[in-house]
């Protein structure tokens, strides 16, 4: 039969694609999937995205509107990249249309051409001596510049979107010109001499040249990098699992040069690049080729002429953060995800994916290795390496020589608290100042569930009903079973010892820059978290006052944990980690153990050694014994162990369903309902329906149901008939819904 409908995915929430005519004088045989079409939706023009033609609709002939006209002749889908979107719009229950969207950069989802043509001034003669421009100099500078950028040659050095313009074509934009400061009169009097004209331009690109790509020699390798750069050269999926220090990078950039040297490119996945400038600078200053970095400062045209160089071939390496995994390449070659372990890659609302997850698919399809990197691998990882999906490499030395760090608990059972620290850290804080040192002084406040816990026994209140510890809701006063919903009162003494002395751990840190200038008084303190560094260029300036060197204390969060390297940094305090140790959420152990070692390795990076002090209510908990005296290996067996024994992650496979609605009640019912429907069948396990920890956020009330399963397709089929189920049976009424597949924060 001859298709007549398209089949469109337009960009709206619901989990389903939309039938349409064919513009009038489209032929519909010519039509590719992965095209962009404009199609009406209600009152609105949309731009959708082509998934198949078909002969079949469901909808009535005079309900079926005709699309309004396609925006593409050939698909703006890399093969790959649509096939990508459309498994983990199944994968994670997402709406296909906005999946699409997301992997699209923001010029072409509005529907922009994918190679719009700008006017651009070209010079219309060929050499300056032209009568005319003896008096005035303005003018003769710019032809002579007009003249000069027609053979300006590609520089890896600039990598702005107006630089690429000069090496990829001739000319001068708008945009290029007033950057130039040139103004419109002097432009005007140029034109009008016939000298220079405005001409459309269609940018074109070219794939870079593979011979010429080294601009600084290769360092050699030790024995453990050589082992590891030779295991991870074939497709598949590579962990490398080396402290900090221990010369991962120059793995990544050694693996990557053998792909350029085949012509090939290279997509380097990192947490948080805007705040890792230095990680940019060693691969542009390591190859002379087109390295492109994908963040959130650049403008909507600079993403579009980077995905552009990507899709076309004249990128070589591709650096970004989470959304980059969606970053077309002409010639795939290599995928590196650094710091591999980072929630950063997995989005936490909306189209909740995994970069990782999805790179390591991506490899398979693309025939091409996938680099996971870290000195703290994610437990899915680890566990991956160990039965044989994934090669495993370990490197256990410093690659420059640099010491590892000591550990050193401080018990502070005993200890009185000022404002927060106990007296033998103020005392090695001081020591370190005195010696001209600088100090860095940590903070964890992401993602923990607070729990009540008796500060003279150790005592938390557990569930009656589950192997649980209750989470302590601060809005309610109260404490919850996240597993089965069960609600009691914040008990007024500790059930153990009878002490009043119950304190909520894990909560509300944030006057610690006030509480350290007041106990150390004339110390520099810097503050580094999201906030202090929101504005542009921030981070630059504080990495440049540190580099400084001079003595002082820098206070941050998580951001600070990252790859950064501070040469005069020899002590970190980490002075809340019990809140980790005792969370309600069984993934916080394995992220504390994964800060704790991530900040260690911002102590002593150079020739100073350095100290890790941490500050604990119970310095004999046996699994920060493990993770300090055996090292992040043991540490993550002993976790798989419990893991296993409790049936979690990654013996079993989680989704949460979470609701959000102006009453808790409204939500809660919600979720029972799905629950209900699905009571009779045992498989997967479905848990809760609980209040979600932060349970009223921005004025609305949350809620989520847990469900679990030892088989990831049961887990898979069993969402999708609830999906399914809430789309049909109109039980959503005043909720807004979402599904979480893999979560990671289980609040
Ligand atoms: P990681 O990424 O594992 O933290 P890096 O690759 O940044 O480690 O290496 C740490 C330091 O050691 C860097 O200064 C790097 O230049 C240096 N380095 C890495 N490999 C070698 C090597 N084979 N020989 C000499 N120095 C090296
Ligand atoms: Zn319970
Ligand atoms: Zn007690």
């Amino acid at each position: 039969m001859k298709p007549t409908y398209l089949e469109i995915a337009v960009p709206v929430p619901l989990r389903r694609s939309f039938h349409y005519l064919p513009p009038t004088n489209a032929d519909i045989n010519e039509l590719q999937p992965g095209i962009r079409v404009e199609v009406p939706f209600g009152p609105k023009k949309v731009i959708g995205v082509l998934i198949k033609t078909t002969d079949t609709t469901h909808l009535s002939s005079t309900k079926i509107k005709p699309a309004f006209r396609l925006i593409d002749q050939k698909p703006v889908f890399h093969p790959t990249i649509f096939r990508l979107c459309c498994w983990a719009a199944q994968y994670y229950c997402h709406p296909v249309g906005e999946v699409l969207s997301t992997a699209l950069p923001v010029l072409l989802r509005k529907g922009e051409p994918i190679n719009k043509p700008v006017n651009r001034l070209i010079a219309k003669v060929d050499h300056a001596n032209q009568p005319g421009l003896g008096r005035s100099p303005k003018q003769l500078a710019l032809l002579e510049h007009l003249l000069a950028v027609n053979s300006t040659v590609a520089s890896a050095n600039n990598i702005n979107a107006d630089s690429l313009h000069q090496s990829v074509s001739e000319g001068l934009s708008k945009s290029m010109l007033s950057q130039l400061k040139v103004s419109a009169a002097v432009i005007k009097a140029l034109v009008d001499k016939g000298y220079a004209d405005w001409l459309p331009f269609v940018n074109t690109y070219t794939p870079f040249n593979p011979t010429n790509i080294m601009r600084q020699p290769t360092l050699t390798l030790n024995d453990e990098q050589s082992a590891a750069l030779r295991t991870s050269d074939k497709p598949g999926c590579h962990l490398i699992f080396g402290i900090t220090g221990s010369g991962k990078t120059e793995i990544y950039l050694q693996a990557i040069e053998s792909v350029l040297r085949q012509g090939n490119q290279a997509l380097v996945l990192v947490p948080e690049i805007g705040l890792t400038p230095q990680t940019v600078k060693r691969f542009q200053d390591r190859f002379q080729v087109n390295v492109f970095a994908l963040h959130s400062g650049l403008s909507d045209k600079d993403r579009l002429l980077a995905w552009q160089q990507a899709n076309q071939g004249s990128a070589a390496i591709i650096i970004g953060t989470r959304s980059a995994i969606f970053t077309p390449l002409l010639n795939p070659g290599l995928i590196v995800i650094d710091e591999e372990h980072d929630s950063s890659f997995k989005q936490q609302e909306g189209f909740r994916y995994s970069a990782r997850d999805i790179a390591v698919l991506r490899g398979q399809w693309e025939n091409i290795p996938v680099i996971l990197g870290s000195a703290t691998p994610a437990l899915e990882s680890y566990h991956n390496a160990n039965n044989e999906k994934y090669t495993l490499s370990r490197l256990q030395q410093r690659a420059n020589q640099a010491s590892t760090a000591n550990y050193r608990l401080i018990d502070i059972q005993h200890e009185k608290l000022d404002e927060g620290f106990s007296k033998p850290l103020i005392h090695l804080i001081t020591q370190h100042l005195q010696a001209q040192n600088q100090v860095l002084i940590f903070l964890n406040r992401r993602g923990f569930s607070p729990v009540v816990m008796c500060r003279a026994c150790g005592w938390i209140k557990n569930c009656g009903q589950c192997d649980a510890r209750m989470t302590y809701h601060l809005t309610l006063n109260s404490l919850i079973c996240h597993h089965c919903g069960l609600q009691s009162g914040r008990p007024p003494k500790c059930e153990q010892c009878a002490s009043k002395q119950l304190i909520p751990l894990g909560v509300g840190t944030q006057r610690l820059e006030q509480s350290l200038l007041r106990l150390f008084p004339g110390q520099r303190v810097i503050r580094i978290d999201r906030d202090s560094t929101r504005r542009k260029g921030a981070m630059e300036k504080f990495t440049e006052e540190i580099n400084r060197g001079e003595p002082g204390i820098l206070v941050g969060t998580q951001l600070l944990a990252k790859g950064h390297h501070f040469a005069n940094v020899t002590l970190v305090a980490v002075i809340d980690i019990d809140s980790g140790f005792y969370s309600a959420d069984y993934k916080a152990i394995e992220r504390m153990g994964q800060i704790l070692l991530q900040v260690g390795g911002r102590a002593g990076r150079e020739s100073k050694p350095g100290t890790v002090a941490i500050q604990t209510l119970f310095p004999n908990q046996p699994v920060l014994k493990i993770l300090i005296d055996q090292g992040y290996e043991a540490f993550s067996r002993q976790l798989l162990n419990e893991r296993q024994a409790y049936d979690l992650p990654p013996f079993a496979y989680q989704a949460i369903i979470r609701a959000e609605a102006n009453e808790l009640a409204r939500a809660m019912t919600f979720l029972t309902h799905i629950k209900q429907n699905f009571s009779t069948k045992m498989t997967p396990l479905l848990l809760g329906p609980v209040p979600s920890n932060m349970e009223k956020r921005a004025n609305k009330y949350r809620a989520q149901l847990l469900f679990s399963s030892n088989n990831r397709r049961q887990l898979q089929d069993a969402l999708h008939r609830c999906i399914e189920f809430v789309e049909t049976a109109n039980i959503s009424r005043g909720v807004k819904w979402a599904v979480d597949v893999d979560p990671i924060d289980l609040h």
